[in-house]
Formats: C-alpha cells, sequence, structure tokens
C-alpha cells in the first residue's frame, strides 16, 4: 500500500494535491453538484491543521488541450473558499511563470487552487515535461483524486515519479479501502445490482462478480441483452440490445449457474414507443413486447423481487440504474432501489454505489449520504472492482 497523508511530516510545507472537481456546471456556470469538492475536504482540513500550504489541482470536463473558459475551475475556487477556513487564491493557469509565482510565496494556511489541467494537451499524455512542471511547484505529492486513479495522466502517474514524498488522500485511501473490502471479504449474502445502457465496461466487473456475489439483479438497458440471449431467447421489441455481446451474456448465464449464483433478470417493464417526458407507458411481462415497443425501466414485480432480495442481503453493490432515471416516467425503479439500499443500510448492511449515474440518481432523489460508501468515480470504481490495478494508486508506491 501507498503511504496516507497521515504518514507524511508536512508542517510548513507545500503539498500539491491532485483532486478531482470535475463538477457538473449549468450554463451559467454554477455548480449544480459540489459532492466532489465536499468529498475533498477531510484531506485539505487535514493539511490545513498540519500547517501546511496547499497547491489543488484537478481537470473539469473535456476542454481536449484548449483553453475553453466554460470550464474554467474559477466557480470551484468561488465554492471551496465557502467550505474552507482559509484564503483561497485561484491562479490563471497551472503551470508558467506566473503560477510559479504565485506557488514561491504561498504561505502555510492558504490554498492555490491551478486552472484547469487540461487546458494543455500535456495532462493527458502524460508528458514529462509538463510532470516536471508542476512537479516543481512543491515539496510534498498528494493524490486524492479516485475519479481519474484509473488513467495514467501527467497530474496523478508523470509527476509522482519526481516526489520522495508522497501519498494518498483520505479520499482516495477510504474509496480504496472500501471498494476493495467489498468485493475481497463481503459480508454475505452478497448481492451485486447492476444496470445502466451497456454490457460493455463493465464485462470484467461481470467475470469477476459471477465468481463472488450470492445475487446478482440485472436491470437497465443491459438487462434486455441478456433476456435475448440464449437460453431465454425472449423477443425484447426494440429494446436496448447490444447484438455483440449475446454470446457473452449466455456465457454469464451459464457461469452463474455453474457457480451457484442467483442471476435475477427483469420479468416485467415500463415499455414506450419513445423516450420522453410525456410519453405513453405501458407496464408489461418481458414477454409481451411488441415489436415497436422499448423497455425503459424495471416493473412492478421486478421491483418487489429486487426488493425481495436486498432486504436479505448485508452487503450490496450497486452500479448503473435501472431504467432511464433521467425522465419522470422511467425513473420509478431506480428510485426503488435507491430507497431500498437506504433502509437496508439503516438496518446494518454495508451498501456502496459505485459512481457515476446511480451517485446522480441518488442525488436526484434527494438521498445522497444515506448509503454507506458512494463513489466519486465512476470508471475507477468499475475497473477497480473487476480487479485491475489503478495506474495513479501504483504510482504512489514507487520511489522517487
Ligand atoms: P451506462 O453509462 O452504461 O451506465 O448507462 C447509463 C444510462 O443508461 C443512463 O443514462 C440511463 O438513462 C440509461 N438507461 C437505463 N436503462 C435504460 C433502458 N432500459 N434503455 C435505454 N437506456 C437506459
Amino acid at each position: 500500500m501507498p503511504k496516507h497523508v497521515k504518514d507524511l511530516a508536512l508542517s510548513g510545507k507545500k503539498v500539491f494535491v491532485r483532486t478531482d472537481y470535475n463538477v457538473p456546471l449549468d450554463a451559467t456556470g454554477h455548480i449544480t453538484d459540489d459532492f466532489r469538492i465536499r468529498s475533498s475536504l477531510a484531506t485539505i482540513e487535514f493539511l490545513l491543521e498540519q500547517g501546511a500550504a496547499i497547491i489543488l489541482a484537478s481537470h473539469l470536463g473535456r476542454p481536449k488541450g484548449t483553453v475553453v473558459p466554460e470550464m474554467s475551475l474559477a466557480p470551484v475556487a468561488l465554492r471551496l473558499a465557502e467550505l474552507v477556513q482559509a484564503e483561497v487564491l485561484f491562479a490563471p493557469d497551472c503551470v508558467g511563470s506566473e503560477v510559479e509565482r504565485m506557488a514561491s510565496v504561498l504561505e502555510p494556511g492558504q490554498i492555490l487552487l491551478l486552472e484547469n489541467l487540461r487546458f494543455h494537451n500535456a495532462e493527458e499524455k502524460n508528458d514529462p515535461v509538463f510532470s516536471k512542471q508542476l512537479a516543481s511547484l512543491a515539496d510534498v505529492y498528494v493524490n486524492d483524486a479516485f475519479g481519474t486513479a484509473h488513467r495514467a495522466h501527467a497530474s496523478n502517474v508523470g509527476m509522482a515519479t519526481h516526489f520522495s514524498e508522497k501519498a494518498a488522500g483520505f479520499l482516495l485511501m477510504q474509496e480504496i479501502n472500501f471498494l476493495v473490502k467489498s468485493i475481497e471479504n463481503p459480508a454475505r449474502p452478497f448481492t451485486v445490482v447492476l444496470g445502466g445502457s451497456k454490457i460493455s465496461g463493465k464485462i470484467d466487473l461481470l467475470k469477476r462478480l459471477a465468481d463472488i456475489a450470492d445475487n446478482i439483479l440485472i436491470g437497465g438497458g443491459m438487462a434486455f441483452t441478456f433476456l435475448s440471449a440464449a437460453p431465454l431467447n425472449h423477443n425484447v421489441g426494440s429494446s436496448l440490445v447490444e447484438e455483440d455481446r449475446l454470446q457473452f451474456a449466455a456465457d454469464v448465464i451459464d457461469l452463474c449457474l455453474a457457480k451457484g449464483v442467483n442471476l435475477v433478470l427483469p420479468s416485467d417493464t415500463i415499455a414506450a414507443r419513445q423516450i420522453s417526458e410525456d410519453a405513453q407507458c405501458l407496464e408489461l411481462p418481458i414477454r409481451g413486447l411488441e415489436d415497436d415497443l422499448m423497455g425503459l425501466d424495471i416493473g412492478s414485480r421486478t421491483i418487489k423481487s429486487f426488493e425481495a432480495i436486498l432486504d436479505d442481503s448485508k452487503t450490496v453493490l450497486w452500479n448503473g440504474p435501472m431504467g432511464v432515471f433521467e425522465m419522470t416516467p422511467f425513473e420509478r425503479g431506480t428510485r426503488a432501489i435507491a430507497k431500498k439500499l437506504c433502509s437496508i443500510t439503516e438496518q446494518g448492511a454495508i451498501t456502496i454505489v459505485g459512481g457515476g449515474d446511480s451517485a446522480a440518481a441518488l442525488t436526484k432523489f434527494g438521498l445522497d449520504g444515506c448509503v454507506t460508501h458512494t463513489s466519486t468515480g465512476g470508471g475507477a470504481s468499475l475497473e477497480l472492482l473487476s480487479g485491475i490495478a489503478l495506474p495513479a494508486f501504483e504510482a504512489l508506491k514507487g520511489a522517487k
């Protein structure tokens, strides 16, 4: 394991912290969800208590190497200043002479937030010169950006090699501990709820889970590929089916049978002819889908059967919505699962939400904070849970 930031001597040091401030902004530049900023506070407050000067860096959006004013981190600096008891300065760039000047005069107890790292192509290319420039700003390196830990970029992999004093922050450590523990030694029954549009991206995870989970409940668009695959071969109308994943889905069904894993697929669905707020919806058994109907949420019978399994579960991992939860007609299944996770958490179950859309669903339904752990990283949590090493975490282990 890499060091924890708690294990470093920090008084009077300049500490570079790679955070994940990739927050959603509305058209007027207001932050619509500050979960990721709040999630960074444990490390920042600890560093302030220790008497460190803090340099924060993050990406926001996909500016692809150009300066896109709408993707500036300036609104994050303002929000952060409301949340911490410290002066927050904002740099006009993340490298260059002005940034070097601002970093050199930074005092213990002050925070300097750098401008969006991805305004430079060099960040995503893990460019060694750019890494060195970033590293020259500080004495100590801390990575607390779980959301990008599955990528090898300059600010989270390249620059780590320049420091002998480096560590994982509170958030990164907490994410790794929760997610790894959840899958390595879960309290049983261990139930996994998977949804979202596609199986692609969840292949390694499904293979691994078929070895570990007691129950796998599948909803969302991806359920229809399973329902269409052998041996079920259902006609699922116009629902989302990944033709090139049918064989994989059939293999997963076989594997679960062989391993005694209870794989549960939807028995009914909320169907419509179009994906819109005013769509005419029908609740139908899966077998009743006419050719022009799409299954866009799980139905009442499926909700009930998923809820009953969740009631008996001691550990639950949830990744992916049960339907097109962004729209009112198709949100009920996702809302029901979110609510059930909250109620079993109160009764002592460990419930882990794997970031991305499921985390957004909790926020939409006002259920933030009622599960044991909500990951700040969708892609990173999927890779970690699939057993793939995260390059940014590995980079913290090496010597200078
Ligand atoms: P993913 O990125 O694969 O996790 O998919 C997330 C997206 O899946 C969300 O935006 C949902 O709207 C969408 N989704 C969930 N269920 C369905 C469905 N039955 N049909 C089409 N899209 C769906």
